[in-house]
């Protein structure tokens, strides 16, 4: 166990894949291992970057990434795709991928996919954040597909969140009211160098402007133009970044959101736990057999459940 974590420590790039890889399969050795890194992270700055398919993220995130290395930093970036059931099948992670052809040794990039349960590609995702912030990487970038549950799920993870909308794309402006608006702390219109970027610039700032919980709010939400193929607006978008960060940090919202985190972390885990040894004390035949006495109105739910809960080691109480 020493070796994978010391290398991964030192930043050894395969000892972190290794490691990424065990979290990918809930390998029961990955919680040991994050146990002791959990004290070596906390260093990251974790950028969450979110937006409809086709609002150009993955192009955007490559510039990001060109724009932080050269601010020497080194970058991290993981591409959650929930819809997909296979990492291997990701296309977002293949296009990501293809950067990492360069082979910059200070640029590390994963894919990750739903293996089915929500909970479980969030848990994971913040795992693998766990893991590159302990090898040194910051920031750490966090793409997601899509503007439903799933993301917003995924977003809470990252402590800046991009939202990126193209322009004309009048119907992601509904979307992001009705899902995403409120992880926002950016906003990108991304692809300025085609017509109506200024007319979903104007969408976008009469949102905020109608969003009554954002009135009291001291961080403004910024928005942004970017073009990637002109390569605007990205140095700009890594500085709106970085004061979001510094604004995070003085305000002790960093620290309100870490604490946060950390209680919904040990209340999943200490509820997975639970599940998992109901699973194990309860055979699905003896379901059905405790289903069917209930609904026969022979035995009650509750007295059920505190029988089940004595079994789990909860007294019942
Ligand atoms: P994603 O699905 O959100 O990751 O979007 P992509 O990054 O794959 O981009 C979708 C399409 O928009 C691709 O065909 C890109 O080449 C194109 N695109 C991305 N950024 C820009 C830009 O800044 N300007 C223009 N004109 N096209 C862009």
């Amino acid at each position: 166990m020493q070796n994978i974590i010391e290398r991964l420590l030192q930043g050894d790039r395969r000892a972190l894949a290794r490691m990424v890889t065990l979290i990918e399969n809930e390998a029961p050795a990955a919680s040991r291992y994050l146990a002791e890194l959990h004290r070596h992270s906390g260093n990251a700055h974790i950028i969450g970057v979110t937006g409809s398919p086709g609002a150009g993220k993955s192009t955007l995130v490559a510039r990001l990434v060109r724009e932080y290395r050269r601010r020497e930093c080194k970058v991290g970036v993981i591409a959650v795709d929930p819809t997909s059931p296979f990492s291997g099948g990701a296309i977002l992670g293949d296009r990501i991928r293809m950067m990492e052809l360069a082979g910059d040794p200070n640029i590390f990039i994963r894919s990750m996919a739903s293996r089915g349960n929500l909970g479980g590609l969030s848990a994971s995702t913040r795992d693998a954040v766990r893991a590159m912030d302990a090898a040194g990487y910051d920031p750490i970038i966090i793409e997601t597909v899509g503007t439903g549950q799933a993301e917003v799920e995924v977003m809470r993870t990252a402590q800046t969140v991009f939202v990126v909308v193209a322009p004309g794309m009048g119907d992601d402006i509904q979307a992001i009211k009705a899902g995403i608006l409120e992880i926002a702390d950016i906003f990108v219109v991304s692809k300025m160098d085609k017509p109506g970027a200024d007319q979903t610039v104007a969408e976008l700032a009469m949102l905020l402007s109608l969003d009554s919980n954002r009135k009291q709010a001291e961080w403004r939400i910024p928005i942004i133009k970017t073009s990637a193929v002109k390569e605007q607006g990205i140095a700009e978008l890594v500085d709106a970044a970085q004061k979001h960060r510094t604004y995070l940090q003085e305000s002790g919202m960093m620290q309100s959101r870490a604490q946060r985190q950390v209680r919904s972390e040990l209340q999943a885990l200490i509820l997975q736990a639970v599940a998992k040894s109901l699973r194990e004390a309860v055979s699905e035949e003896e379901w059905h057999e405790l289903i069917d006495d209930i609904t026969k109105r022979e035995r009650d739910p509750y007295s059920v459940a505190r029988e089940l809960e004595a079994r789990v080691g909860l007294n019942g109480a």
